[in-house]
């Protein structure tokens, strides 16, 4: 597929993230102290959705849906509705729109926009599911002999995390507190994580919500759209809590996704293949063709007043299961879904170290300091590092981006008189 030319010429910049090609969903205000609505990303401005139907230039079936400041109405509405505001987005932005005129007024400067929490999360699961990460870390915590765990192959392993911990790019991110204990000490102690890191992943949205178990195929259908994820990792905490249940406060503290929801249909053209299996999936976990994308994606980390690097460069297609894989299972046992529903992919690592997506595999936990340009090492995260994920599907004279994905983290607080 081209590029579809808009007639703002932003839009149609083969550079910028946002062309009419993408019609990436936030929230926003369009200057300071402003209320948030719901808005459309387009070249170096945002679409203000719910002024155009307020002023009846949209106006999608059921609606008013654009009149709450985030997109959950949209995604419970379903895929026709989906398909329905594309549609109507695209008549009004396309080169040579006869409503060109009315629209816009509605246009605002994205550089000047505060942007907020796309949706309302309703609750937030993370999986496991990157094959070269998995081993990575499996490497490091239990040995190469035993790297992978016998079920990697079989599941898509995840755990519940917590939606209220689900933060938007440009919140600040707080060190925190916890139970550590190294492989030396004689016993725990309650300290600031001193191995705090970042996780790169993609996180999928649920749209439509199920009853009982569903297909992959069904699960793909389900999924709105795709966001930035971020997360956020305490690994001497988590060191020393998973076993046997798995991560729980190493990972409470936040996840930060990128302000613009990319929707599925946006994706389409990139879809690609899952890797090659080793051993058979389970009939449940075929998939009935291609579930995964071909995203390009980086870290960039800045030092307090310092020049940002870019640390790993990956792609959303190194994923051993798709989001509609792990969504299938999720549901496998019963679990009604909920639109709204975050599904975080997993570390998304590549085979080779500059494709490494935490800093736990960057740094092979703290053994190999990773030397950024300005002479600085870093082994984990240091206070007042801010770190950006960016990613973009690159099309026919155009890219599908989703934002920077960026948060800076802010030093512990003072121990507190209780601990
Ligand atoms: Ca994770």
């Amino acid at each position: 597929m081209p590029l579809i030319r808009a007639w703002l010429d932003s839009a149609n910049d083969p550079e910028t993230a946002f062309p009419l090609n993408n019609l990436a969903l936030g929230v926003f205000a369009p200057q300071a102290g402003a209320p948030a609505r719901c808005g459309v990303a387009l070249g170096d401005r945002v679409v203000d959705a719910a002024a155009l139907e307020a002023a009846g230039l949209l106006a999608l079936p059921g609606g008013p849906l654009l009149d709450r400041a985030v997109w959950n109405p949209v995604m419970e509405a379903g895929p026709a509705i989906w398909a329905a505001l594309r549609e109507q987005l695209s008549a009004l932005l396309a080169e040579g729109a006869p409503r060109r005129d009315e629209v816009a007024p509605h246009l605002w400067p994205m550089a000047e926009a505060t942007l907020h929490m796309p949706f309302r999360v309703a609750e937030f699961t993370d999986f496991y599911a990157g094959r070269h990460h998995a081993t990575n870390v499996g490497t490091m915590f239990r040995g190469a002999e035993n790297a992978l765990p016998p079920n990697w192959l079989h599941i898509p392993i995840g755990y519940n995390g917590r939606a209220s911990s689900v933060v938007v790019s440009g919140t600040p991110v707080r060190r925190p507190w916890g139970q550590l204990k190294g492989p030396d000490d004689a016993a725990p102690r309650f300290a600031p994580s001193a191995r705090f890191d970042l996780e790169l992943e993609m996180g999928a949205i649920v749209g439509t919500p199920s009853e009982g178990p569903i297909s992959v195929a069904q699960a793909d259908e389900m999924i709105f759209g795709y966001v930035l994820l971020n997360d956020w990792s305490a690994r001497d905490i988590q060191a020393w809590e998973y076993q046997p249940l798995g991560p729980f406060q190493a990972k409470a503290t936040a996840t930060t996704i990128s302000p613009w929801i990319v929707m599925r249909a946006a994706l389409e053209p990139f879809r690609c293949d899952t890797p090659a299996r080793e051993v058979p999936l389970l009939p449940y976990l075929r998939e009935p063709g291609p579930m995964l994308y071909d995203i390009a994606l980086e870290v960039a980390l800045a030092p307090e007043n310092g020049t940002e690097a870019v640390i790993a460069r990956t792609n959303y297609r190194e994923m051993y299961y798709s989001a509609a894989q792990q969504l299938a299972h999720h549901a496998s046992a019963g679990s009604p879904m909920r639109s709204g529903d975050l599904l975080g992919s997993g570390t998304i690592s590549g085979p080779t170290r500059d494709s490494r997506g935490s800093m736990l595999e960057i740094a092979w936990g703290g053994k190999e300091p990773l030397a950024l340009p300005d002479g600085q090492e870093r082994r984990f995260l240091e206070d007042g590092d801010t770190v950006t994920l960016r990613g973009a599907a690159q099309g026919d004279g155009y890219r599908i981006g989703f934002g920077d994905c960026a948060g800076q983290l802010l030093p512990a607080i003072d121990r507190p008189d209780w601990a």
